[in-house]
């Protein structure tokens, strides 16, 4: 052996020593570390970032959700080609329609809402909705809609309590009813995402669609932490710590709205008058079942700045922030204690 491969092996030998606990710690750093990866379903971007999990489960795990958000993205998407505008389409011409098991648990929620919310929230007004042009990527400018066509629409009355489920039939005994999953789709989505990952085994996550978000265990050694949106310059108004099985829905007319002639039209529409929300600009809500959460706060952004407790309550929510367009913050006496303000609201109304 010359000295001068005694060397190189002497050198590729120090060069492994010293290789070794860096391979090492990358690999627990892989290990307990953070994994996060983006998808997108209607629309949404929707982020998932796990802790302290094997990459390959964490990653598995993933790949099973991105394929479930595909199916919703197709089968409950209210303007685009899949199940949900088959059902659509069978409806308006008042004909049964068998639903799949994927679809069918969906419209029997949408009844369970309408109900809860005193027909606040109330999936059945997908005409409405796409008369003043929200069934659409991009949103339509110019002139709103003429108001008698609304009109006409509304008074036609479609609404869940005309929808029937027998089996895996589903009908209307109105043809006005068309259904728009929109207001909860989302909420759905997160809670079924949330559902795989405790299935694999994963312990700590957060999954987060633009603000909207549901979390399981923690971040190390404290609670996860969420901000809530400030309607009017989108920072953050508050922050609140969730515990793990917690979701977070805000319902706004910050985001998706018209404009024309200076005025917003929020996306929110009052099933009663077909108009869309005014005064609540922000509606918050926390609950364990995201579906529940995503609803509630639309109802409770239709409900508006007067009625808001009573459907809070019967909707079975305790954790409740809501903004008006004049800044005013109303607070359940739960979500007072829960969350903690960065920035002063203008007013603050705690409701008792
Ligand atoms: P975001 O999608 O911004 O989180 P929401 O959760 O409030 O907002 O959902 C708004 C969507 O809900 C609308 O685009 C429409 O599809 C649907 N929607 C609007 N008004 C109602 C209502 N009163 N009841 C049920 N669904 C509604
Ligand atoms: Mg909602």
């Amino acid at each position: 052996m010359t000295s001068s491969m005694t060397s190189n092996v002497l050198r590729t030998l120090l060069l492994l020593l010293l290789l070794l606990p860096a391979l090492a710690a990358c690999r627990q750093e892989t290990e307990s570390g953070i994994i996060s990866r983006k998808l997108d379903v209607f629309g949404t971007i929707v982020e998932i970032t796990i802790r302290d999990a094997d990459p390959r489960t964490a990653n598995r795990a993933i790949d099973m959700i991105r394929a479930d958000f595909a199916r919703m993205h197709r089968d409950w998407h209210a303007w685009k080609p899949g199940e949900l505008t088959r059902l659509n389409a069978a409806l308006a011409e008042g004909r049964p329609f068998q639903a799949s098991p994927f679809l069918l648990p969906l419209v029997r929620r949408a009844k369970t809402l309408r109900e809860m919310s005193d027909g606040l929230f109330d999936p059945a007004i997908g005409a409405i909705i796409g008369a003043w042009g929200f069934h659409a990527d991009e949103l339509p400018k110019g002139t709103r809609p003429p108001l008698d066509r609304i009109r006409r629409l509304v008074a036609l009355r479609p609404s869940m309590v005309d929808v029937r489920i027998e089996g895996n039939t589903v009908s209307s005994r109105n043809r006005a009813v068309q259904l728009d999953f929109g207001g909860f789709a989302k909420g759905e989505a997160v809670d079924r995402a949330i559902r795989r990952l405790r299935e694999a085994g994963i312990r700590n996550a957060i999954v987060n669609a633009g603000g909207d978000l549901k979390v399981i265990g923690s971040h190390g050694d404290r609670p996860w932490r969420a901000g809530i949106r400030d309607p009017k310059d989108w920072g953050i108004i508050a922050t609140v710590d969730l515990a793990s099985g917690e979701a977070l829905f805000t319902s706004g007319n910050y985001e998706r709205y018209r404009e024309y002639e200076g005025i917003r039209y929020a996306h929110i529409i009052d099933p009663r008058t077909g108009m869309p929300v005014e005064h609540i600009v922000s509606a918050t809500v926390l609950h364990t079942d995201g579906a529940l959460a995503d609803a509630a706060a639309t109802a409770l952004a239709v409900a508006g700045p007067h009625d808001w407790t009573g459907i809070a309550r019967r909707m079975g929510v305790r954790l409740v922030m809501l903004v008006d367009d004049a800044g005013t913050v109303y607070l359940t006496p739960d979500m007072r204690r829960r969350i903690v303000f960065v920035k002063k609201p203008e007013r603050l109304v705690v409701a008792k």
